[in-house]
């Protein structure tokens, strides 16, 4: 990689970590920092601390957990807005990191970072147009097109979805603002409550996959009729862990769009694949946010 490349500050911030990492590209990383995910106001001072000790880059990227808000003209952009994570609710992020460094600062959630990530460099390298999901604590999925994160009003918040239920399914689900969402339905907590023990102790063999399977069936159908992804990468605690829910999850998929979609592509095995960038996807989407940031500030030198 040669020194035109932008050196970037990225910083993954998740619900229970934070990660710091100065970097050019997932081959030219600079350092690579750590940090638990304590109150907002000692968490923050902890992370200038590590972008101070750096002394100097070019831009900053920040992927969080959400909601966030990233409209620019809004007054609130930059903190995250509703979570329930405690303490955090109204937290300033990106205007507060962005004035200190007085960097072009990129700002959006973690799941669009690693979507970003992984259509640059991992599981759905070199496309234009993906959706990457999570699904562990929460379920959130980035969706891209043209290599840039949809957005419009806010970030997409695919998680929060109904699916259709399988018939006499009427368990009553846990999202504490809808009950049986998708994320009320198939994330760790909602498994974990259904099965009455903890996810890694449950088998692939148990029913308690079923209904899983079928509402992430029912994300994907989602995503296929609106983002139109060319790859759907599924990532996250869940889907890591049970690597039997990706071929449940693609026939929950087609069995749902019943033919509607016939392109073959949708029915191959690599239409819904696991992550490639494991633990990285997040700071190294942050790099890329970074990356973003500081190109849309130089086009719009370019423009005066
Ligand atoms: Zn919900």
């Amino acid at each position: 990689m040669d020194s035109e490349t932008p050196l970037v500050a990225g910083i993954e911030l998740g619900g229970t970590k934070i990660v710091c990492l100065l970097a050019r590209g997932p081959d030219d990383i600079v350092d690579r920092v750590q940090l638990p995910t304590l109150h907002p106001d000692e968490t923050l001072a902890a992370v200038e601390r590590v972008l101070d000790g750096w002394g100097g880059f070019d831009a900053l990227g920040i992927a969080s957990f959400g909601p966030i808000s990233i409209d620019r003209t809004a007054a609130d952009y930059g903190h995250i807005t509703s979570t329930p994570k405690p303490h955090w609710a109204g937290t300033d992020v990106a205007r507060r990191l962005g004035t200190r460094y007085a960097v072009p600062t990129g700002f959006h959630t973690d799941v669009v970072g690693a979507a970003l990530a992984e259509a640059r460099w991992g599981a759905a390298k070199g496309l234009g147009e993906i959706a990457y999901a999570t699904v562990g604590t929460g379920i959130g999925v980035g969706l891209i097109a043209g290599g840039r994160p949809v957005d419009g009003l806010t970030h997409s918040e695919f998680g929060h979805i109904r699916p259709a239920r399988l018939p006499g399914d009427d368990w009553v689900g846990v999202c504490p603002f809808h009950g049986s969402c998708l994320e009320g339905l198939a994330a760790g907590p909602a498994i974990g409550a259904r099965a009455g023990v903890k996810g890694e102790e449950i088998g692939a063999d148990d029913p308690v996959w079923e209904p899983v399977a079928h509402a992430l069936g029912q994300l994907c159908h989602t995503l296929v009729l609106t983002g139109v992804p060319r790859r759907i990468v599924m990532g996250g605690g869940v889907m890591v862990g049970n690597d039997h829910l990706f071929p449940r999850v693609r026939a929950a998929m087609v069995k749902s769009l019943a033919g509607y979609i016939a392109l073959p592509e949708i029915a191959e095995d690599g239409f819904v694949v696991a992550p490639a960038l494991g633990g990285n996807a997040g700071p190294l989407g942050a790099i890329i946010l970074g990356q973003q940031a500081l190109a849309e500030q130089r086009m719009s030198f370019t423009a005066l």
